[in-house]
């Protein structure tokens, strides 16, 4: 097993350099590793990235912090799945929830994949996926997805939480436990004649030498792309989106258990509840809207004055070619960006962070190189997979999305078992794809939108299709969700056990 390096830089105090020198530390403080993370106040963070999946919960855990001690400063929420409203023009199928997993979903998944087939393959029979979950039943209900200690099935879920403030309690985390903060503004970076990174040198001179660096520079990629000239593979051919405007509204923390993705006229508006605020921003595609029209867009969805600021963000979508590169791993978005529908980025990070570790003891970088790239493109054809099955045909935005031929192999073969009426299921397991996107999503997703044949062509279920009791599932489903406590509830306790 390799010994760790004897000192790590970190450029950029982000979210992904603080989680990652949080990470780090943990690791290889003990080992004596010196970890140093260097950022520059004048240029900032990017200040968005409020929502995330269950990965977040293992990132707390893993590093010993309750969700009493961070929640309440970061003012952060419980988030059981995301909710995805006006993606699709097909009566009944007007919006559709995307649920994390459940230990309790095999009691009802069964019955869900069953009927999207019969559906499938003409017959009439109920397949929306929202009365199937239990995290679907909590979030509608404004309960939280907190189960109570006596109730023996795990249930998964993410946070909502601010993005300055979750920094800002990783930094204070990591440094009293030995993490090292400069702040310094890096003006040029020294790479050895051996092709390795050598030192950081700041604009009034100073210089960071270490064994090993982190580019966390944010869109800068300042190191992997500027200094290591690694290529960016570009998402731009099948994701359109690349602006995004953002502006905060009025809290309503107490009312939903999740995110909302709200379908516009050339891309999506999300709707993150904190406790002291609501997150809102438009995602979409420049070359579908201009600046200005999109602002309106959003002002107007979130019915407020023509004149309310907003904050006006460019994206870069794509991955670094390599993520690691002699003695430098890029993470967050130097390392690559999908847009934000599914809220997947810091969980890449820490995918990230742990695949470096694992492939570092191993001394395996090309196995870590090839993994994470795999999950770019993963993740990526699920969001592809979002328009391109969406349904919602009013702007030459959706309409595009639609028609779009850009598909990878896998994601035409994931698409052509779903209209061929095959299993789906056995489909994602035998790509192996599952551990980025489980049959469960895809499922939802695909049948979400209503992906069947016309109303008026199916036919009503023979002998051959086993009757699915749908009152039975709801009054389970149901049974199930009046054990959690109302999401402001929820709050409440975790701020009094502060
Ligand atoms: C519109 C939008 C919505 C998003 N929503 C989500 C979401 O819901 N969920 C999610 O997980 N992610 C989301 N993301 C992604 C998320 O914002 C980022 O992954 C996350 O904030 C981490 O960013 P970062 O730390 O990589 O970069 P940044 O926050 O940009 O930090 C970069 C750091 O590098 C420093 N730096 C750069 N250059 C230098 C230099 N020369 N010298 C010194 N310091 C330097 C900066 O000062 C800063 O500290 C979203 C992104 C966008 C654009």
């Amino acid at each position: 097993m390799a010994p760790p390096p004897k000192s790590v830089i970190i450029l950029g105090g982000g979210t992904a350099g603080w989680m990652t020198a949080n990470l780090l530390q943990h690791r290889w403080g003990k080992s004596g590793t010196r970890v140093t993370l260097i950022e520059s106040p004048d240029i900032g963070i990017i200040g968005v990235g409020e929502g995330s999946t269950p990965q977040l919960k293992v990132f707390f855990d893993d590093l010993g912090i309750s969700e009493a001690e961070w929640m309440p400063r970061c003012n952060a929420t419980f988030k059981a799945g995301i909710e995805f409203v006006g993606w699709s023009d097909r009566p009944g199928y007007e919006r559709y929830f995307h649920p994390f997993p459940t230990d309790l979903d095999p009691f009802t998944q069964r019955s869900f994949f069953y009927a999207t087939r019969a559906r499938r393959t003409g017959r009439d029979v109920p397949a929306h996926p929202d009365p199937f979950y239990i995290a679907t039943c909590i979030a509608r209900e404004g309960r939280a997805p907190i189960a109570p200690p006596n109730f023996p099935f795990f249930v998964s879920y993410g946070y909502h939480f601010d993005a300055h403030l979750i920094g800002a309690f990783l930094r204070d985390f990591g440094t009293a436990r030995g993490i090292e903060h400069v702040e310094a503004r890096i003006a040029s970076i020294d790479v050895g004649s051996d092709g390795d990174v050598a030192a950081l040198v700041s604009d009034d001179g100073r210089r960071f030498e270490a064994d090993f660096f982190v580019d966390a520079s944010g869109f800068r990629a300042a190191i992997i792309e500027g200094a290591l000239n690694e290529p960016h593979r570009s998402f731009a051919e099948n994701l359109f989106n690349d602006r995004a405007v953002v502006t905060p509204t009025e809290s309503l923390a107490g009312a939903q258990a999740c995110t909302r993705s709200t379908a516009m006229s050339a891309g999506w508006a999300w709707q993150i509840p904190l406790t002291n605020r609501t997150g809102n921003g438009y995602v979409y595609s420049s070359r579908y809207i201009d600046d200005d029209a999109a602002a309106a867009e959003l002002r107007a969805h979130l019915r407020l004055p023509e004149d309310a600021p907003v904050r006006r963000l460019a994206m870069k979508c794509g991955r670094i070619a390599r993520s690691w590169v002699r003695n430098c791993l890029a993470v967050g978005l130097a390392q690559g960006f999908v847009e934000p529908l599914e809220a997947t980025a810091l969980h890449v990070v820490l995918a990230t962070v742990k695949g470096f570790l694992e492939g570092w003891e191993k001394d395996d970088r090309d196995g870590f190189n090839r993994a994470i790239a795999a999950r770019y493109e993963g993740i990526r054809d699920y969001l592809v997979c979002h328009y391109r099955t969406a349904l919602r045909k009013d702007t030459d935005y959706w309409r595009d999305a639609g028609a779009m031929t850009a598909l990878s192999e896998s994601l035409k073969r994931i698409i052509t078992a779903w209209f061929t009426g095959a299993d789906l299921e056995r489909e994602v397991l035998e790509q192996g794809i599952a551990g980025i996107y489980p049959p469960q999503s895809w499922h939802c997703m695909l049948a979400g939108y209503g992906n069947f044949p016309e109303s008026a062509v199916l036919k009503p279920p023979g002998p051959d299709v086993t009757p699915i009791d749908m009152a039975e599932i709801e009054r389970f489903v149901a049974g199930c969700a009046m054990n959690f406590p109302f999401h402001a509830e929820a709050l409440k306790r975790l701020s009094e056990a502060r």
